[in-house]
């Protein structure tokens, strides 16, 4: 083995635990020292739950030693976001609201990754209830990118992403509402795919946009997004929402070839909001596909230039409701100088929100409130079925929708954070997938010429995530790009 295990694919270390190269817990000694060495730098994770994850490792390497058979993610190290529900540690969503609160049960994701023998070595960073793209929005920490620690992770899953990015984890699990999977890992350079809504059970998700949300992984391969799907997906019947499908095995998908794909360009993402460096990396990677036999097309989304506003109507509208829930009388902070119950509530939402989540809140409010409700919520609910309705059109022409993740690469810190317009304009690309329930895939697609990560960002019909890591991995097999390892490293 000639790369240090920091940059194995979790297939690697599952096929090396499996086959006893490796023991389970020296994969995760290996990786909780290289969270010594580099998150100092890198300040993804949150926590870091060295003898649970040791404890957990032995009870791999126990399995290994009976002879039974270990599970398709054996010994992998795993960070899941601070929103994730987890027995183990607190979930605080990077809020001061939740910053004590300990779930009494684990997420449905979690149980799943637990049971496939994964090993967590903590939780990472994250914009305050996955709010914001740049992680800047954490009340926890800041998390600088391992391409460039002067620029921010993106976001929300920054820590997911930066993690992967700098070989502290081999996997993570991010959520998705509006990009947040697939901006941050387009701008550390990792693979991130937002599966299908209903596809992965949100059960122990804290909600954001119920209507929105999913939770997806974070990988340095292709393969290895496959291979997590594999295991979080699937019914649940503790989330209405979960589709009852059969089980898929996503590897299979991956076969190299796009002969006979057709990938479809809308016209609409390639204009002068494109960054020229993102848009040349973009073009390249189209030209793989076409090299590779796949048939390109021309497409068009006519509604795309509504997807911002629609979201930030609805995405408030859902938020206002699920933030209601904490108000200091059943989770987390109360306010300890509130003398009525009505004081309580306002001291306590005015200390324990941030800046971000508060304007969500208000907006959320205003939208749906008696006499705005017909103009902003409901206008917005009619504007989000015309965006499906460009989706369902563009897929009677192509099988996949190819453009980038994101408009600009990473920036610098404080950059953005004065300007919350220009901050959401990060997600011009990712949103409209979350609106039309899609699945959507971000992977590495070249650096700039100051060296940041640029991100090809593909989409599929609901429940098509084969076409989408066929696809993708035929360009990382084909393309010859490499990122190789960050600067960090
Ligand atoms: N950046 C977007 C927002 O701030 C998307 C966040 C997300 O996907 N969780 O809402």
């Amino acid at each position: 083995m000639n790369t240090p295990w920091h940059y194995q694919s979790a297939r690697e270390i599952r096929d090396a635990v499996r086959s006893g190269a490796a023991s389970a817990t020296a994969m995760t000694e290996w990786h909780l020292d290289r969270i010594a060495e580099v998150d100092p730098l890198v300040d993804a994770f949150t926590q870091v739950w060295r003898d649970e994850a040791l404890a957990q490792a032995a009870a791999v390497d126990e399995k290994a030693r009976r002879g039974d058979a270990l599970g398709p993610l054996a010994g992998v190290p795993v960070g899941l976001k601070e929103l994730l529900c987890t027995r183990t540690g607190t979930t605080s969503c990077a809020s001061k609201i939740l910053k004590d609160f300990r779930s009494p049960y684990d997420g449905t994701v979690v149980k799943r990754m637990a049971a496939a023998d994964a090993v967590f070595l903590g939780k990472v960073n994250m914009d305050e209830f996955a709010m914001g793209s740049s992680t800047e929005r954490s009340t926890i920490k800041v998390t600088r990118n391992p391409w460039n620690l002067k620029c921010v992770p993106g976001g929300s899953s920054g820590g997911s992403a930066a993690a992967v990015s700098a070989g502290e984890c081999a996997i993570s699990l991010g959520s998705d509402t509006g990009g947040s999977i697939r901006q941050p890992a387009a701008m550390c350079g990792c693979v991130g795919i937002k599966p299908t809504y209903g596809r992965v059970s949100r059960y122990g998700l804290v909600a954001f946009a119920s209507s929105l949300d999913q939770i997806g992984p974070l990988t340095r391969t292709v393969e290895d997004a496959a291979l997590t799907l594999n295991v979080i997906c699937g019914r649940d019947p503790l989330d209405s929402t979960s589709a009852d499908l059969p089980a898929e095995d996503f590897t299979a998908a991956l076969t190299g070839d796009v002969r006979g794909l057709r990938i479809g360009l809308p016209a609409e993402y390639f204009t002068d909001a494109l960054n020229t460096e993102m848009r040349e990396k973009v073009e390249a990677a189209v030209d793989v596909f076409r090299r590779e036999g796949a048939e390109i097309v021309p497409v068009s989304l006519p509604h795309a230039n509504y997807a911002i506003a629609v979201y930030y109507i609805i995405c408030t509208a859902e938020a206002s409701a699920n933030l209601a829930r904490f108000d200091g009388v059943r989770y987390g902070f109360r306010h300890p100088a509130a003398k009525s119950v009505e004081e309580m509530y306002v001291l306590t939402k005015s200390e324990g929100f941030g800046p971000e989540v508060k304007r969500r809140i208000m907006l959320g409010t205003y939208v749906l409130s008696s006499g705005y409700y017909d103009a902003y919520y409901l206008k917005a609910q009619k504007v989000r079925r015309l965006i499906k309705r460009d989706f369902d059109e563009a897929f009677e022409k192509c099988d996949v929708i190819a453009g980038p993740t994101s408009p600009i690469p990473s920036f610098e810190f404080g950059t953005k954070t004065d300007n919350p317009l220009e901050m959401y304009l990060a997600d011009i690309y990712t949103i409209s997938t979350n609106l039309a329930t899609l699945p959507g895939i971000s992977i590495p697609c070249g650096l700039t010429a100051s060296g940041l990560p640029a991100g090809l960002q593909m989409m599929a019909r609901p429940f098509n995530e084969a076409a989408l890591l066929r696809a993708a991995h035929c360009h990382e097999q084909k393309s010859g790009v490499r990122l190789g390892e960050p600067p960090v490293a």
